[in-house]
Parts: structure tokens; C-alpha cells; sequence
């Protein structure tokens, strides 16, 4: 009798894909006619399996997905936890603002932990702090200390959701998922360990299980492209700009210009933080020259 199934792949391992599913983890092999749609399920893809008598175990279809984000790339990713350094690298409010852009761009909900705050001096965390009450204001959890995200983080993981991680390299991404992953659920583990027979197998991306849902043990992606956002929709992404956008004059106000904008007008009496304008000018020039911008070189 063959039985089907669904399930979320959490890891690809010489040509098999793990599913979980209700009844456990099943080792699966995609169906020839992926291959011939060029059709990759990848880590996160909720995808419907086929079990039969002998045993063997198929992917037989990827169900839609809500997005495709990294390198490696993880499928249907929930909310991102971005990383940035207090130092080395420096703090900057314009990588800030680039990677949460384009997390909005993506519709993908970020936290932010600032890391590397053990080796930074007290006077530069005191204005990274000032600096991220902002953010926290205009809707985004901010962590500065490693304990409390990692009593937090499972309970803030909703059930069935995809978390990943970004931000700049050497920011310490990888430090943060090895201590993220000795939380990693004993079941799973075992189920792991049952299912890696060979020893010289690479793996890819895993999803490995946290709280109610899954952490990707990516350290993530340190670089975004934002030249494929239509420059007219940028003000879009930056959260509290859309939210005064409809105290605009116009209608698709690009709060340049334009007279009786709402946006500028916060921005003068200091209601939206100054540089926060000023990246999203940098942005649009960078959308406008469709390239990166020299800064970042
Ligand atoms: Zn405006």
C-alpha cells in the first residue's frame, strides 16, 4: 500500500532529503521529475511524500513557497535574527538599515542581536544602545546580551516556523548557532544520528529544531543585493516611513521633494531618526545605479 504524507525537509545529505513529519523523521529521494522541471527542493520547502511497502521513501511533490532567501538557500523563512558587531567590524546603522530594507522587501520579520558587546568600550555601547531604542520603537526585538536570547529565543520561535540568521561575516554567526545548537532537542539528535551512516557525508544546510519550530545552522547570508527592489516601492520597506506615508499630500510620495510630506516633516522635528532619511537616499542611489555602492566595497 502506498501512503502519502507531508512533511518539512530539514536537511539535504548525498542526494537524500530529510523530512520531518508528524511520525518522525523519513529519509526520502526526490522523484525523477524534478530533474526534468529543474525544480530543487531545498531546506524548508514543505513538500508531500510517498511511503511504500519495500521501504523506499519519495519526495514526490514541493509544495508553494512564501520565499527562497540565503546562500545556501532556505525555503519559506518565517523571521530572521540579524546579527550585527558592536565592533570588528563597527557598528553601522547603514548595514542596519540595508539588511532590515530588505527583510521588509522580503516579508520577512527580523530581530536584532548586537553582538561582540563584551569587547566593546562602555562610551561606543551607550550610543549603540541610544542608537537601537529606535529601532525597538519603530517594532524590532533587540538582544544585547547573549544569555537572554538564548533563554528567549525557543519561547519566541512560533510553532512550525523557519528562523535563519544574517548579517555582516565576522559578526559572529557561527559562534552564536554552535552555542544555539547544544539547545538542540535530544529526539532529533538521535534521529540524526540513526540516519547518518556514512561518516564522510557533507551536509548542506540543516534546520535543526528550536522551541516550536526550526533554526537554519547557516551562518545565513552577509551580503544583499537591494538593486532588484523598483525604486518607487523602497519607502515601502522602511516601516515607520510607510506608516506616516499616508499622512502624505500625495499619493506615492517618495519623500523627496514633494511638498507637504509627512515623512520629511517627522524627520525635521525628529520623529523619524535623521539617518534613517539619509540611508534610504543612499539606498535609492544605490537602486538608481543598479550597483553597489562605494561604501560597501
Ligand atoms: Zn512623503
Amino acid at each position: 500500500m502506498i501512503k502519502q504524507t507531508e512533511g518539512i525537509v530539514i536537511g539535504l545529505i548525498a542526494g537524500f532529503y530529510d523530512v520531518k513529519t508528524v511520525s518522525g523523521v523519513v529519509r526520502t529521494r526526490a522523484r525523477g521529475v524534478f530533474r526534468k522541471n529543474k525544480l530543487k527542493p531545498t531546506v524548508g520547502d514543505h513538500v508531500r511524500i510517498q511511503l511504500d511497502e519495500q521501504g523506499t521513501n519519495y519526495l514526490v511533490e514541493v509544495l508553494p513557497r512564501s520565499n527562497l532567501i540565503g546562500r545556501p538557500a532556505v525555503a519559506n523563512v518565517d523571521h530572521v535574527l540579524l546579527v550585527i558587531s558592536a565592533v570588528e567590524p563597527d557598528f553601522s546603522l547603514q548595514l542596519l538599515d540595508r539588511f532590515l530594507t530588505f527583510f521588509s522587501w522580503q516579508n520577512v520579520a527580523v530581530s536584532i542581536y548586537l553582538s561582540k558587546t563584551d569587547i566593546a568600550s562602555n562610551v561606543q555601547l551607550e550610543k549603540m544602545r541610544q542608537d537601537l531604542v529606535y529601532y525597538e520603537k519603530i517594532g524590532y526585538p533587540i538582544f544585547d546580551n547573549w544569555q537572554k536570547l538564548a533563554n528567549e529565543l525557543p519561547t519566541m520561535i512560533a510553532n512550525g516556523q523557519i528562523w535563519t540568521l544574517a548579517g555582516q561575516s565576522g559578526a559572529g554567526k557561527s559562534t552564536l548557532i554552535n552555542h544555539l545548537r547544544q539547545d538542540l532537542n535530544q529526539a532529533t539528535q538521535a534521529i540524526s544520528t540513526s540516519l547518518n551512516r556514512g561518516k564522510h557525508t557533507t551536509r548542506t544546510v540543516q534546520l535543526f529544531q528550536l522551541g516550536q519550530g526550526f533554526l537554519a545552522d547557516t551562518p545565513g547570508f552577509s551580503a544583499i543585493d537591494l538593486t532588484p527592489i523598483k525604486i518607487n516601492e523602497l519607502c515601502e520597506y522602511l516601516v515607520e516611513f510607510k506608516k506616516a506615508s499616508v499622512h502624505c499630500k500625495f499619493r506615492g510620495c517618495q519623500h523627496l521633494k514633494e511638498p507637504q510630506c509627512a515623512v520629511k516633516c517627522l524627520v525635521e522635528n525628529e520623529k523619524i531618526k535623521r539617518s534613517r532619511y539619509d540611508d534610504y537616499l543612499l539606498m535609492r542611489a544605490e537602486i538608481a545605479n543598479g550597483r553597489l555602492p562605494e561604501y560597501l566595497k
